[in-house]
């Protein structure tokens, strides 16, 4: 048992994080490039690490399946011995022409299948015919006057189809949308959306699920429309315990947010509090739900909580201090004032804080500042990552990149494209275009290619400050790591907000990065940061958008749509098989599997293999190597599925500050193996990004993977 692991079973054995070697060794880092916090009377500790003799253990396995299933033996084999070879029905004349640009892995999943003819999918029962039409029309939200074309043609063949879309997709005709807080309004209800989604739901399914369900929701406005000043201002809902696609509970859409947070508020406080006193009953059995978080951007939250703009003095949601006008802005510079609690919070304890009393307060069980988390996506990716690619673009002289440094970058971006897994929506776009990124490019760019493109490019000062940043938010992510890390992650924030004035400026202590040193609470209270962000949320509010076809009533058009079954949430399948795409012959096939088919793609569960570049690198019981091959075997019940994989015999770090990076599984790597291993497709692999860095390779455990 090396060094580290004796640490991984202490801790399993003691709660207490103080003892953990990250923490003890926080006050050794960066002895010799201490800053001046002239800017902060706060006494901050310099985080540090002597990972050296923390040895390595593979932490980022999360999305591997139980190695129980492991048939007990991994085989290697030399590649030369076995090489084988509505009363207003809307959008009838209109077509909506607002297509997904987003190239992500479910479309793409979708062509596939669609590309591979398997002629038993194209048979079908013509009973069957109008529900699929229907699914259809509803998944890819087709356009009525579309499906009216398309089921004129069919009803020559099936005569038994209408000819209409609206009955087709059994189109509501009374929807009353009221008006509410200034907008048009519709509220769906939460039990009508967990109805939905229990009786969706199989038998062995229900049996596991547990009896007590936690609510998330979000709150966010987004504009209809380019021409016409129109927002829609949704409630949507998530199950935690489900991990699957939001629910509209409440839809609104004015030319405005809401007037009065109380009246937009009204039915889901009435009827939360009526779930969490009462709960809900479904085929006999009782579920008792709560409400844990709302997930917001800081506008969003300062309009629930009814308090000040994060621009204010008194706005930090966590802490009790005063802002300080500095360079035409508020800044917050102290990282150590006292927290506000629950009980302050709802008695506005503060009253320069708090506007008005918020609904929130109404609701039982629920805590005002832990219940309302500080949501990373806007906070840290849209504002402080996006805020330092700003500053080195078109920052202050002293901290800006030279035309030829952004040249540089600009080539590394070229270059990692064909190895961005097939997983993340969005390929790489160029620095310059760096404020029409979305959240999802800079999570990328913070975890993965930014700290290899970013090195020997940046000085020395701001590279480290930027590793600090994007180690701490990898800790906060990861579900093995975050509690243990916890405390070390808090402090590598704190210093990671010190330096970030001391190099960049002063007036740089803004809310947002001030926010920064709240997040590990955040984490603290609901487990790793993707528990409670608004990552889902802002997917599914741009799929709501799409619902609307024309200007007039978009909340009745939204409701509509809804109900045809557009923008269904789902729960989703733990009991997926694994799909094998491009069959080939070209090996490497071992003497053992000649009986197996060979493929260049494989679905799993959880994320693409494939043997192609972007997709082929995993981590295997701590080995970093390439997937050369993927063989399945099935005849009648019988079915096996294995992956030739080729190791890395080169192993080293590729950062050691401010931790070592093989703590976190990073190693920049060389040499692949010429034996090749087979493993079971069974056994718990991780997926990596695999990133040129100098004449070798970088490799990165993938965190996400929707
Ligand atoms: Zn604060």
């Amino acid at each position: 048992m090396n060094e580290l692991e004796k640490d991984v079973a202490d801790t399993e054995c003691t709660s207490s994080i103080n003892s953990d070697p990250l923490t003890d060794s926080l006050q050794n880092r960066h002895a010799s490039d201490a800053c001046n916090f002239d800017n902060t009377d706060d006494n901050l500790t310099l985080p540090g690490v002597d990972s050296s003799s923390l040895g390595h253990v593979d932490f980022f396995d999360e999305h591997s399946d139980d190695s129980s299933h492991f048939t007990g033996h991994i085989q290697c084999f030399d590649e030369s011995a076995g090489d084988v070879t509505i009363n207003d029905f809307d959008d009838v004349g209109g077509c909506s022409e607002d297509f997904d640009d987003c190239y992500n892995w479910n479309s793409r999943l979708q062509n596939d299948s669609d590309n591979d003819c398997d002629e038993n999918d194209t048979e079908c029962d013509d009973d069957d015919v109008p529900e699929q039409l229907a699914k259809w029309a509803a998944d890819d939200n087709i356009c009525h006057a579309s499906v009216n074309r398309l089921l004129r043609i069919l009803k020559t063949r099936i005569p038994e189809l209408p000819t209409d879309a609206r009955k087709l997709l059994q189109t509501s005709r009374n929807v009353v949308t009221p008006v509410v807080a200034g907008g048009e309004y519709y509220y769906f209800g939460i039990e009508y959306w967990l109805q939905i989604l229990l009786s969706g739901s199989s038998s062995q399914a229900l049996q596991n699920l547990t009896d007590h369900l936690h609510l998330h929701i979000n709150v966010d406005g987004i504009p209809l429309f380019n021409s016409v000043n129109v927002a829609l201002w949704p409630i949507l809902g998530i199950v935690a315990e489900w991990k699957g696609s939001p629910f509209p509970i409440a839809i609104f859409c004015s030319k405005s947010k809401p007037t009065s947070v109380s009246e937009y508020l009204t039915d889901f406080i009435a009827e939360m509090n009526e779930l969490s006193v009462n709960g809900f009953t479904f085929q006999g059995k009782h579920y008792c739900i709560t409400l844990s978080a709302v997930i917001c951007d800081a506008p969003a939250r300062a309009f629930l909580k009814c308090v000040k703009l994060h621009g204010g003095y008194r706005s930090c949601e966590r802490c009790v201090q005063t802002g300080e006008w500095y360079n035409k802005k508020v800044i917050l510079s102290s990282v150590s004032a006292p927290l506000r609690t629950d009980a302050g919070v709802s008695s506005q304890q503060d009253p320069k804080h708090h506007l008005s009393t918020s609904p929130l307060t109404q609701l039982q069980n629920f805590s005002p500042v832990t219940g309302v988390p500080l949501d990373y996506m806007h906070l840290v990716c849209l504002g402080v990552v996006r805020r330092q690619i700003h500053l080195w673009i078109a920052g202050p002289r002293e901290c800006k990149l030279s035309q030829i440094q952004l040249c540089n970058l600009s080539e590394k971006f070229v270059q990692f494209r064909s190895y961005i897994p097939r997983e993340f929506s969005r390929r790489l776009r160029a620095l310059s275009e760096y404020k029409q990124w979305k959240a999802t490019e800079l999570r990328l760019f913070l975890l993965y290619t930014g700290p290899i493109c970013l090195k020997e490019i940046l000085t020395n000062e701001q590279y480290s400050n930027f590793l600090d940043l994007s180690v701490a938010v990898r800790l906060l992510l990861s579900p093995q790591l975050c509690m243990r890390y916890v405390d070390y992650a808090e402090q590598l924030l704190k210093y990671f907000v010190a330096c970030f004035g001391h190099l960049y400026g002063k007036d740089q202590f803004v809310y947002n990065v001030h926010s920064l040193i709240h997040i590990a609470d955040d984490v603290r209270h609901h487990g790793a940061l993707d528990n409670v962000s608004s990552f889902p949320f802002e997917s599914y509010l741009g799929k709501l958008k799409k619902l609307v076809r024309r200007p007039q009533n978009p909340c009745s058009q939204i409701v509509r749509r809804v109900m045809e079954g557009c923008c269904q949430p789902n729960i989703p399948s733990t009991d997926k098989d694994a799909e094998f795409k491009k069959p080939h012959t070209e090996g490497p096939l071992p003497v053992s599997y000649m009986n197996y088919l060979q493929y260049k793609q494989c679905y799993a569960r959880d994320f693409f293999i494939s043997v192609a570049s972007g997709d082929n690198c995993f981590i295997v019981d701590g080995k970093v190597g390439i997937i050369k091959n993927i063989l399945h075997y099935q005849v009648d019940n019988s079915c096996d599925a294995v992956l030739v994989f080729d190791e890395f015999t080169h192993r080293e770090s590729f950062f050691t500050n401010p931790l070592d990076s093989q703590l976190l599984s990073i190693f920049i790597v060389d040499k692949l193996c010429s034996v090749h291993t087979v493993i079971p497709l069974s056994h718990g692999i991780t997926k990596c990004i695999l990133l040129p860095y100098k004449s070798k390779f970088v490799a990165v455990p993938q965190m996400h993977f929707s």
